[in-house]
């Protein structure tokens, strides 16, 4: 299904025009508009799913394999150094536009962004209380 007020849908779907690195019958990708370095890209599956949790299975595996085609074609013709797949889930995420996307950002030496977190330092027992809460 698409999704009427949706920019992602109608990007995907081609109805707004897009600089397009790829597209099959399940997804496009997209040059980000705000990029973090050169090559952000954004995979869209052309189905509107809101998240991760929405999106089927069977394109979650998709994505990973096209995730892992794009980052080998973007590394050797950018002649990046790095490169950071990035899914945010809800706005308490990150999340801005709330149809499913990975992000698929090229690294360079001395980009000067940062993708990260500050390390906690739980103990031992906290680790298994979490482990218990998980599974
Ligand atoms: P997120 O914060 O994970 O929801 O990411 C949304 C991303 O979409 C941001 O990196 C934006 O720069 C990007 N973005 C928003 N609108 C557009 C658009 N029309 N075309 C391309 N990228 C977009
Ligand atoms: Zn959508």
């Amino acid at each position: 299904m698409k999704k009427d007020d949706c920019i992602f849908c109608k990007i995907a779907n081609g109805e707004i025009p897009s600089k397009t690195l790829y597209e099959d019958e399940d997804f496009r990708v997209i040059l980000d508009l705000g990029p973090a370095t050169k090559g952000h890209a954004l995979i869209l599956p052309k189905e509107h799913y809101a998240n991760l949790y929405e999106l089927p299975e069977d394109l979650a595996g998709k994505v990973m394999k096209l995730a892992k085609k794009m980052a080998t074609q973007m590394t050797e013709k950018l002649g990046c150094d790095g490169f950071n797949l990035v899914q945010n889930n809800g706005e308490t995420a990150g999340q801005t536009v709330f149809h499913f996307h990975l992000h698929l950002i090229p690294r360079y030496e001395g980009d000067q962004q940062k993708i990260g977190w500050k390390p906690g330092s739980p103990t031992q027992e906290e680790l298994e209380d979490i482990k218990n809460q998980i599974v």
